[in-house]
């Protein structure tokens, strides 16, 4: 096992450097999370021709992200006698649903478990024009940020790219929103907004073009800055026109101020940016978001401005956690809008009462006080509405997320992933 030092100041904590997949005991590799490419050369590498290889990859990619199959029969536009050749090979997985919970405010959350037997978190939440999927990147996280409840447990490790389109694909499946089965020469392919398809029509109720999940935001557990690869292989995968389609407008990424790799998500994935602020004192910051003593505000604000494809059209938006005597005063605010004019950032601020978890030592700040904060923002030219908890009562709301995973040897998780393959059979 590979451990790599956190070196933040006061938060000396090894982390362990997960395998990118865990090896199935019965050798067939999993296609979900793979990119068409990556297909192609498993096919050849199983014995197709080139050519072979380059069609089929192209017609099981189009199968299993835009039609969301999980069986290779139901392919019907590859030959009947190559389906078993696939199965015997591949495997379609889907994160497994330990958990299904419905909120009073139809917020729902999933608990999910990876193949080697570590839980983590999805939650979707509807409203009138919109659905949003709000997707883990890490079980666990490194970070401590001491008013959020996945703060508290250590990582556990990185999810894959297929354990994080998984949970698109899995929220698909969940609402029923995967378009007809038609072959892939009969179905025009789906380019940037997801496509209109006539057998959606009975799920219109949230948005005009009929989905009922049309937005995604990385606000899961986890820092997606600190498993960069796997987001972006999988944000790929999401944005795809020919895949999951996507639009990346209708996608977020929100960091806590990861800032030696804000400007290659911003390259590379080129999604919307949300930054976790949550104060604008040295002092404060660093104690509520400990990654404040590496990556000060000042950084970070510049490194906002430099984001590739920030605009009045698309800001960035700048979430503010308001927690009670600590970062909610009328200076906080002006200060607030002085370093967003300062930095000349097209921004947006939204500011989210404190979600409360059992044993987090701060209050939310009263109903009055945030409304106060907010016109002072607004004040001063800027958006700062104020976000409505979802899912409160089934603990999915911002920072409650927090499942009973730990962190495990490498041993112990290899004796557990046998035990589960050896119990599946
Ligand atoms: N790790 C990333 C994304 C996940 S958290 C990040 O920190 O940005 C999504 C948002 O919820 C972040 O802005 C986070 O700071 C906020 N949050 C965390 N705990 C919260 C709590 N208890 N109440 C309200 N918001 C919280
Ligand atoms: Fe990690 Fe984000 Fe929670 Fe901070 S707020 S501990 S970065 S998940």
């Amino acid at each position: 096992m590979q451990i790599t030092p956190m070196a933040i100041p006061g938060h000396i904590d090894p982390v362990p450097v997960p395998r990118e997949v865990t090896a199935r005991s019965d050798g067939r590799v999993d296609l979900i999370g793979l990119p068409r490419a990556r297909i192609a050369s498993l096919l050849a590498e199983a014995g197709l021709d080139a050519k072979a290889a380059k069609l089929r990859s192209r017609q099981v990619y189009h199968w299993l992200y835009h039609r969301g199959v999980t069986d290779f029969e139901a392919m019907t536009d590859i030959a009947k006698a190559m389906r078993p050749w696939l199965a015997e090979r591949f495997v379609i997985g889907r994160p497994e649903i330990i958990e299904a919970q419905v909120s009073t405010d139809g917020t729902r959350k999933w608990l999910l478990r990876t193949s080697d037997a570590h839980d983590y978190e999805m939650v979707f939440i509807p409203d009138e024009t919109r659905g949003t999927l709000c997707v883990s990147s890490q079980v666990g996280c490194t970070l401590n940020c001491r008013f959020c409840h996945t703060g508290t447990m250590r990582l556990v490790r990185n999810l894959t790219p297929g354990e994080i389109v998984g949970q698109v694909m899995l929220a698909r499946d969940a609402l029923g929103e995967w378009p007809g089965s038609a072959p892939l020469l009969d179905a025009p392919a789906a380019i940037g907004e997801p496509a209109l398809d006539d057998d959606d029509e009975e799920a219109s109720e949230y948005t005009a073009d009929g989905r009922l999940l049309t937005n995604i935001v990385m606000m899961g557990m986890g820092e997606p800055l600190y498993n960069f690869e796997h987001v972006r292989d999988a944000l790929q995968l999401v944005m795809d026109g020919e895949g999951l389609a996507l639009s990346k407008r209708r996608i977020t990424l929100s960091t806590s101020g990861v800032v030696p790799m804000m400007a290659r998500a911003g390259a590379e994935i080129g999604v919307n940016l949300a930054v976790s602020l949550h104060s604008v004192t040295k002092e404060v910051r660093d104690e509520i978001v400990p990654l404040n003593r590496k990556y000060g505000i000042e950084e970070l604000l510049q490194a906002c401005a430099d984001y590739p494809g920030a605009s009045n059209a698309r800001r960035i938006t700048f979430e503010y956690v308001m927690l009670k005597d600590k970062n909610d005063s009328d200076e906080d605010a002006r200060e607030l809008v002085r370093l967003i004019k300062h930095y000349k950032l097209p921004a947006k601020v939204n500011l989210i009462p404190f979600n409360p978890w059992p044993g987090a030592q701060y209050e939310c700040s009263t109903p009055d006080r945030i409304k106060r904060f907010s016109q002072i923002v607004f004040g001063g030219g800027i958006s700062a509405p104020v976000r409505t908890p979802r899912g409160r009562d089934i603990d999915a709301a911002c920072g409650q997320l927090k499942t009973a995973s730990e962190r495990k040897s490498r041993a112990e998780l290899d004796r557990l992933a046998e035990e589960k393959q050896a119990a599946l059979g």
